[in-house]
């Protein structure tokens, strides 16, 4: 197989109750891994053969594109989150939240509003531009940000199988409860050092 799925950095269990172990195994253990599988088969035979990740998120279409962004977007949300409690933005990216957002609690106010507007299935992110500008971005289906030069920060997955066994119908509540478990030390990082090895690596 030439894509593969990193072990996740954390036990099923580390994130309940905001994501329950029946969640994680669902969604990481079944979901992505379909996603990987047509990805691995689509790919064969293309361009996009040897490309890496990253490249067929920024450049291919249709199935290759779907599969390949849900892959890609799946590892990025899934390694925002850790067993840790209580981490804090560092000061860089505190200020420029403030900056953009006027406080704290205004950028997640913002986030969850923008998110639980998102008709359908989707993504919601939180970018960096090349002035390290925050901005929100509503994405539907796989979209994802990088193709438009814009560096991902934070994602909420916000298709109902990331909540619909522990929240059913309440989106608001699984994203107001996410905040809990967001490891805000990567995401710092993620801030700060953003220059793309990240992506690479996937
Ligand atoms: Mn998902």
């Amino acid at each position: 197989m030439k894509f593969e799925a990193p072990v996740l950095p954390y036990a099923n269990d580390a994130l309940e109750p905001v994501i329950s172990q029946k969640t994680i195994e669902f969604h990481w253990g079944k979901h992505v891994n379909a996603y990987l599988t047509n990805l691995n088969k689509q790919v064969e035979g293309t361009q996009f053969e040897d490309a890496t990740l990253e490249e067929i998120v920024k450049k291919s279409e249709g199935g290759i594109y779907n599969n390949g962004a849900q892959v890609w977007n799946h590892i990025f949300y899934f390694n925002s989150f850790s067993a840790k409690r209580g981490t804090k933005p560092s000061d860089e990216l505190m200020n420029a939240i403030n900056e953009t957002f006027g406080d704290f609690e205004s950028f997640k106010k913002e986030f969850d509003t923008q998110a639980g507007a998102i008709f359908g299935s989707g993504w919601m992110w939180l970018v960096k531009d090349e002035n390290n500008k925050l901005s929100l971005i509503k994405a539907s289906n796989a979209d994802n940000p990088i193709r438009q030069n814009l560096m991902p920060v934070f994602v909420a997955d916000v298709w109902e199988h990331a909540y619909y066994l522990d929240y059913q119908n309440r989106r608001p509540d699984h994203l107001s409860s996410l905040w809990d478990i967001v490891d805000w030390d990567i995401i710092s990082k993620r801030y700060e050092n953003y220059n793309a090895i990240e992506l690479k690596k996937l």
